[in-house]
């Protein structure tokens, strides 16, 4: 296992770090890199390089499964809600005053929690900026996101909110 920073930390669970420790047939590679891959119809070799020493090593290796991170696919909503530097969508607080007016946020309310720049349009999970990318975090907000659908389109908005108010422990503005 090769990873580009000095450990995995920071983007990994304890227990997973754990097991990869605790596992005899992983080898781990902190600070290296992949800098040459080769074959014909399929992958023979994997070059990779440390980078604090600047070793570089060859090794018989037919397959390689790649990680480099999240890239959000959300080209073809830019113009159509907020999004920040990298690309994740923007929701609920994360606009500011000005992001809003820029994004021609319509309402005198403010976006509710997990609403993008468009009103009545949600975004939850690994796409959303600022979540964690875990499957219970994105399954848990989406589930949220659905009761603030039904805010908007509830024939009884009013009790609705102060249903989510008292379950969420939000301020949500008719
Ligand atoms: C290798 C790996 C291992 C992981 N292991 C764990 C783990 O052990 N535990 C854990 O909790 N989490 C894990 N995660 C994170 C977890 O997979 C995500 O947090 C979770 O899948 C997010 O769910 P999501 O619905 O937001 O996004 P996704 O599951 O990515 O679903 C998004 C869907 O939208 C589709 N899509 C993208 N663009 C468009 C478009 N323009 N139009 C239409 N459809 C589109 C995609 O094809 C995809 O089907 C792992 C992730 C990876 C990559």
């Amino acid at each position: 296992m090769l990873v580009g920073s000095t450990g995995l930390a920071e983007s990994m669970s304890r227990y997973l770090i754990r097991r990869i420790e605790n596992s005899p047939t992983i080898v781990f590679r902190p600070q290296t890199e992949i800098v040459t891959l080769e074959g014909g119809d399929h992958l023979n070799s994997v070059h990779w390089r440390n980078g604090q020493t600047g070793q570089t090593e060859q090794h018989k290796i037919s397959h390689v499964f790649v990680m480099t991170g999240a890239d959000p696919n959300t080209r073809c909503l830019d113009g159509c809600v907020a999004l920040d530097a990298k690309g994740f969508i923007k929701t609920g607080p994360d606009h500011s005053p000005e992001n809003l007016s820029a994004a021609g946020w319509p309402l005198s309310r403010q976006p509710y929690l997990l609403e993008t720049s468009l009103p009545g349009v949600f975004a939850a999970g690994d796409v959303r900026g600022g979540s964690i990318k875990r499957i219970a975090y994105a399954v848990g907000k989406g589930s949220i996101a659905i009761s603030f659908v039904h805010i908007k389109y509830s024939r009884n908005r009013k009790q609705m909110i102060l249903h989510l108010r008292l379950r969420y422990s939000t301020t949500i503005r008719l």
